[in-house]
């Protein structure tokens, strides 16, 4: 049996994996798809402190895994299908496997939005994206589409403007959600056009994307943009599918937790995006995972010893 398994490899879960490790813990961390989560997914991150030139969200996942196994954190590619988490003794169970802990510590993290519109799902991947850093460049010198108004969308904008020929940025309401020196930048760029009070109707194209379909929510007028890409960024939703039968989450599916990470049943934390909490950013996803750990170390002492 281990002391605590780690589902998600994220900032949280890493975090949490390397102060296990430290702590002498026998741990083992499960990841589905590619280390560093969303942070991989970033383009440039300027406000992690210690790095005082920008580095990409991928070289810093990349350092933070290296960290990690640094500890001999072992790090499991494998996709958690199922948990027990009411006995005292936890099971995570993937596709060919059962694995037992006295503590669990979920960090699966969070996933983009999506708009909801008819054709989205169709044109996901080959005209709708929801990661500019991973499909803009396939979009040099055409025009696009960012949606959102918040840190994610500023920073698409910003990104994509370095590729494209012309980005239209459509936001619901009359002013930028995202952090003063980036909506600075965005208003600075001569590549962006911002449309304000406007919401995407449709998404139109036969075969690939064409342009979108937009309306003022004050006036109510409604026109089409040309474009050849649309991304997608109004914020993130949860990955609690596989918990909100036993642990407590808000309505949107963010997982409750005290300020020690503690969900609703003994020995179940919970790290990073998908935590409830007023701010997602990466440094507080370091501290989520940091914080779990440590409480779940305090819980096995107090339970298993
Ligand atoms: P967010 O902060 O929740 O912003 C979402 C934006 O999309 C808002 O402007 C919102 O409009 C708009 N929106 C939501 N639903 C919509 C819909 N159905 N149709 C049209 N517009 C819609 O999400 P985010 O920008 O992805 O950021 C998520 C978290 O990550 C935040 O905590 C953010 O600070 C953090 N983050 C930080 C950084 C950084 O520090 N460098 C970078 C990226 C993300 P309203 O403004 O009207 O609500």
């Amino acid at each position: 049996m281990h002391d605590v398994l780690i589902i998600g490899g994220g900032m949280a879960g890493l975090t949490a994996g390397i102060y296990a490790r430290r702590a002498g813990l026998d741990v083992l961390l499960f990841e589905k798809m590619f280390i560093g989560g969303q942070i991989a997914t970033t383009y440039s991150v300027e406000n992690y402190p210690g790095f005082d030139e920008p580095i990409t969200g991928h070289e810093l996942a990349m350092k933070i895994e290296k960290h990690a196994r640094k500890f001999g954190l072992e790090i499991l590619y494998d996709e958690v299908i199922g948990l027990k988490l009411d006995g005292k003794i936890k099971k995570v169970i993937t596709e060919n496997k059962e694995y037992e802990t006295k503590a669990i510590i979920l960090a699966m993290g969070a996933q983009p939005k999506t708009l909801g519109l008819e054709k989205e799902d169709n044109f996901r991947g080959r005209g709708v994206s929801y990661c500019a850093t991973c499909d803009g460049a396939f979009y040099r010198d055409k025009r696009v589409a960012v949606v959102g108004g918040g840190d994610t969308a500023a920073e698409d904008a910003l990104f994509l403007a370095q590729y494209v020929n012309k980005v239209h940025l459509i936001h619901r309401r009359n002013e930028l959600r995202s952090y003063k020196l980036l909506q600075r930048k965005v208003l600075e760029n001569k590549k962006i056009e911002i449309h304000w009070d406007s919401v995407v109707n449709e998404i139109i194209g036969e075969t690939e994307v064409t342009g979108v379909r937009i309306s003022n929510i004050q006036s109510g007028d409604s026109n089409v943009i040309e474009v050849d890409g649309v991304f997608v960024a109004i914020g993130i939703q949860p990955n609690s599918s596989i918990v909100t039968d036993s642990i407590v989450t808000d309505e949107a599916g963010f997982v409750v937790a005290d300020e020690c990470m503690r969900t609703n049943l003994p020995g179940v934390f919970v790290a990073g995006d998908l935590r409830k909490k007023p701010m997602w950013q990466i440094i507080t996803a370091a501290s989520d995972g940091a914080i779990a750990t440590l409480a779940a170390q305090r819980y096995i002492i107090e339970e298993f010893e």
